[in-house]
């Protein structure tokens, strides 16, 4: 990718700061700066916003999910009801998914959510008794009130843009979230009302 460069395993620790202008990152590579940043750190960027003095409402919501290996053609659609689904992939995974739990930063897999997880596979498809579980494992979601994600700079610090809080939309939210936020960025005409997404007024 031109003009892109990844830093990978590199940790933010804080915003470099001009006054009340945001001027880079405080990284343990060293100190990086930037125009402009942009803060997308999932459930993790309401920590990075606290060393400004500000409060951010991101809080990790935990899922955990399984995987099957089943024949190829097991299931041939994705299979939704009573909040919980069933995914296939090509080569005959399924993936069910998932839990909802509000316990802070913990990733660990849970026996309790295995159990709970194979008793809704199986009751979604009764067949699932007799596949093979090859896979249990948890992420954390960015939650935000109401799911609505912040997307638009931070009035009290210029320089510094959000796009974070996407809770259980972020991989289907993502083109369009970070059109918007270029759509800002560069004044152009954004792609949808970006209202509902400014920081203004949402931080504490
Ligand atoms: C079980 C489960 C099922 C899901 N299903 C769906 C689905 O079907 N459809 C859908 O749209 N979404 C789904 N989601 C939600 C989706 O995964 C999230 O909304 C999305 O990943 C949020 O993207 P993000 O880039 O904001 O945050 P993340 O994907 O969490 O990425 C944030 C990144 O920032 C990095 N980071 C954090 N702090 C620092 C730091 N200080 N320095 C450097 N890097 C840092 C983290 O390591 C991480 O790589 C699901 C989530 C879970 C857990």
């Amino acid at each position: 990718m031109p003009n892109v460069q990844l830093h990978e395993h590199v940790r933010v620790n804080g915003f470099l700061r001009r006054g009340q202008q945001v001027v880079g990152l405080l990284t343990t590579n060293g100190e990086l700066p930037a125009d402009r940043v942009v803060l997308s750190a999932g459930a993790w960027s309401g920590e990075l916003l606290a060393g400004l003095g500000l409060s951010l409402p991101v809080e990790p919501v935990k899922g955990q999910m399984i995987l099957y290996k089943c024949a190829e053609d097991f299931l041939p659609a994705m299979v939704l009801a009573h909040g919980r689904y069933a995914i296939p992939r090509r080569d005959g995974h399924v993936l069910v998914g998932s839990t909802l739990e509000h316990v802070g930063f913990d990733k660990t897999p849970t026996a309790e959510a295995l159990a709970s997880l194979q008793a809704s596979a199986q009751q979604l498809l009764p067949a699932l008794a007799e596949a093979e579980v090859v896979g249990h494992w948890a992420g954390l979601r960015p939650g935000s009130p109401e799911g609505i994600p912040f997307i638009g700079e931070v009035p009290e610090f210029p320089g510094l843009w959000l796009n974070c809080g996407h809770y259980r939309n972020g991989l289907v939210l993502a083109p369009a979230s970070c059109r918007l936020l270029a759509d800002l960025m560069l004044g152009r005409e954004p792609i949808v009302d970006p209202a509902p997404y400014s920081p203004v007024g949402r931080l504490g």
